[in-house]
């Protein structure tokens, strides 16, 4: 058994870099072991849900068991939104549980934003929360046409301007002086956050209110009943799994979800006069309307931390330490930095990193519990996960308690995804669909209509989400 090597750890993303924690990690159990409930997985799902089922029932003797240390995952790498994103669209959730169901989970996500911001104002976690909401620019006529759909698509659900709106260019260049910016849409409901502060801060009130965290813990098998770790077996009523891109490594979830890459810069501190003259005043998170997402933020210390999607999924779903940084990629991603915001060409790129976020064969995000055999889960939450990581967490929570809520009423409870393809089927899927999307964007920004047939083969390694 390997202890985490701190500075290996902070090295994998600016955030872990700069979270004020000295990432010791944390004793893994002694020997063979019991708890009531058993966490595999100390990132945000995992940590949420310890703090949600403490809350609720202060008896409860838990163990989150993590391999690395808290927050080594997506958790502390991501592009820190806490947005209301929900990764399933209104349909799909319609299909499940009907039309009233779909609007009410996409409201739970709007109320978890605010739960989010008042839970780490309580326990004094510093995460840099700044809520000014994200802006989706339009910089050619097909993100216009996508954009604008898709807010007049959350009005037909009953949602309203005060939730999506769309921007006019000049409304736009007033929050952001985008080159080329031809509009844009503006919802409130996002916050910027420092992700590593946020995750390492939960993971330390919940050690505080009495959890037992093992770091350097890796589990080998989950079964009912039982986890086997590198450090002994933990006996335990209910195994929740909380392991998102890393699932598949696990015995018998191989083809629950794929690992995708996302991949991040961020470049120096810039002046004040240079955000005097790009905007985000709010810090305002930021994406484009094109498939192969982009997003930013303005740091709390003045920085873009700049991140999207393109690296290649790696054969067999393999994770492995030399996928976190693409030079391609990050050059890429420089590349879109400076088209959109020039000013921003002479600043030094000092960080570049990525790490593996989960994606389900139908794109839609599942919380559970089998009762009879004590073994629940959540995840695959695609790029959504930091907000959507605390509505799991209090709904794992309720489903380990027997609690019957409107949290457990909500569709993506209780819902089983397809398993993916086997090998070779999937990696040649997966990456034709990577570049398919490319294609498109590229087509686009050449001012060229979305072509209906490229839709139409993305979508059938998207599930049109
Ligand atoms: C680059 C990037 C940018 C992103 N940007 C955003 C964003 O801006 N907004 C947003 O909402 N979402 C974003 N996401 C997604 C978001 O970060 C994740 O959805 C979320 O962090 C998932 O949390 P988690 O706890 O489920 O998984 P993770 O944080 O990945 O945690 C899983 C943990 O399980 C541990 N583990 C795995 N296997 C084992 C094992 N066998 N035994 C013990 N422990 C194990 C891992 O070490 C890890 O710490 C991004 C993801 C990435 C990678």
């Amino acid at each position: 058994m390997a202890t985490p090597d701190p500075s290996h750890v902070r090295s994998r993303s600016f955030w872990l870099e700069t979270c004020d924690d000295d990432l010791t990690p944390r004793p893994g159990p002694d020997g063979d072991t019991s708890a009531d409930v058993a966490i595999v997985g100390g990132g945000l799902t995992g940590l949420w849900t310890a703090l949600a089922l403490r809350a609720s029932a202060p008896h409860c003797r838990i163990a989150v068991l993590e391999a690395e240390v808290c927050g080594f995952g997506a958790s502390g790498r991501n592009g820190g939104w806490c947005s209301a994103l929900f990764p399933a669209s209104l349909d799909q959730l319609a299909m499940v549980g009907g039309r009233d169901a779909a609007v009410a989970q996409y409201r739970a996500m709007i109320d978890t934003v605010a739960e989010v911001g008042r839970t780490m104002e309580r326990l004094g976690i510093d995460c840099h929360w700044a809520q000014g909401g994200t802006l989706t620019l339009a910089t050619n006529p097909a993100h216009v046409e996508r954009i604008r759909a898709h807010v007049t698509e959350q009005h037909r659900w009953g949602f309203d301007s005060s939730d999506d709106r769309w921007l006019t260019p000049a409304e736009t260049m007033a929050r952001a002086r985008v080159t080329g910016s031809v509009g844009s849409a503006f919802t409130p409901h996002c916050a910027a956050v420092h992700p590593a502060r946020m995750v390492r801060g939960l993971a330390r009130a919940v050690e505080a209110a009495g959890v037992s965290v093992h770091e350097g813990t890796r589990v080998h098998r989950i079964e009912p009943g039982a986890v086997t770790t590198d450090h002994g077996t933990v006996r335990a009523d209910t195994v929740l799994r909380c392991t998102e891109g890393y699932t598949p490594g696990l015995p018998g979830h191989g083809r629950e979800v794929v690992p995708i890459y996302s991949m991040m810069i961020a470049t120096e501190p810039l002046s004040a006069d240079v955000w005097e003259q790009i905007g985000l005043r709010e810090r305002e998170t930021f994406a484009d309307g094109r498939h192969l997402l982009i997003y930013g933020q303005r740091t709390a210390d003045g920085r873009f931390a700049f991140g999207g999607r393109g690296a290649p999924y790696h054969f067999g779903s393999a994770i492995k330490d030399a996928y976190d940084r693409e030079g391609r990629v990050a050059a890429e991603l420089a590349r879109v930095l400076h088209e959109l915001f020039p000013i921003t060409r002479d600043a030094r790129i000092t960080h570049h990193w990525g790490g593996p976020l989960a994606v389900p064969r139908d794109w839609s995000a599942s919380v559970g519990l089998d009762r009879s055999t004590g073994l629940g889960w959540a995840g695959g939450y695609v790029g959504d996960g930091v907000s959507t990581t605390n509505l799991a967490g209090r709904t794992l929570a309720d489903l380990v308690l027997g609690h019957d809520s409107d949290l457990t009423r909500l569709p993506w409870v209780g819902h089983h995804s397809p398993r993916w393809e086997p090998e070779p089927l999937r990696w040649i899927g997966i990456n034709a669909g990577r570049s398919v999307a490319a294609a498109a964007d590229r087509r686009e920004a050449r001012r060229r209509r979305p072509s209906p047939v490229l839709d139409r083969v993305m979508g059938l390694f998207t599930g049109g989400h």
